[in-house]
């Protein structure tokens, strides 16, 4: 699926519609660049989800965990710093529980290996300063 979003509130609301159809265990990874918009994304993706609108960058903490009552915890990794398996090993990657929540990876192409199979692949280009195209592969939504 692709869409073009012409501003940061057309791709959250894209991403809401998104986070709204997502389920336990589901592994989302982000290409796309500094400033492409996947922080943007995610902050869609929580409301979707029925969490708080509170999701900044991970990239100093590396993770970000967003809980709700009643919602499906979305655990937020920023992998850019991340370029070798024990690097991996030191952001708890391998102790979140992916059954029971959603994971979102920002520079997830420095962890190709560890992402799980069935893992949906969000690709953002920037067209320009307002214009991203989203490309959303893996995964059944409808949106
Ligand atoms: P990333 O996490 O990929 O580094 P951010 O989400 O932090 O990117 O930043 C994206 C920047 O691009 C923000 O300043 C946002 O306002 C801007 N922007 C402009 N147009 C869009 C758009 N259509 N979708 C998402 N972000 C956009
Ligand atoms: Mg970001």
């Amino acid at each position: 699926m692709t869409v073009v979003t012409h501003s940061p509130a057309e791709t959250q609301a894209f991403a809401h519609k998104l986070g709204q159809q997502l389920k336990p265990g589901t592994c989302i990874a982000f290409a796309g660049g500094l400033g492409a918009g996947k922080t943007t994304f995610t902050r869609g993706l929580a409301l979707g989800m029925g969490l708080p609108d509170t999701v900044s960058s991970p990239t100093f903490a590396l993770v970000n965990e967003y809980h709700g009552d009643g919602a499906v915890s979305m655990y937020h990794f920023d992998m850019y710093r991340v370029t070798s398996p024990e690097a991996l090993e030191t952001t708890g990657f391998w102790d979140y529980p992916l059954e029971d929540g959603v994971f979102v990876i920002e520079w997830a192409e420095n962890i190709t290996d560890a992402l799980p199979a069935q893992t949906i692949r969000i690709t953002i280009e920037p067209i320009d300063d307002t214009t991203r195209r989203i490309t959303v592969e893996g995964g059944d939504f409808s949106c």
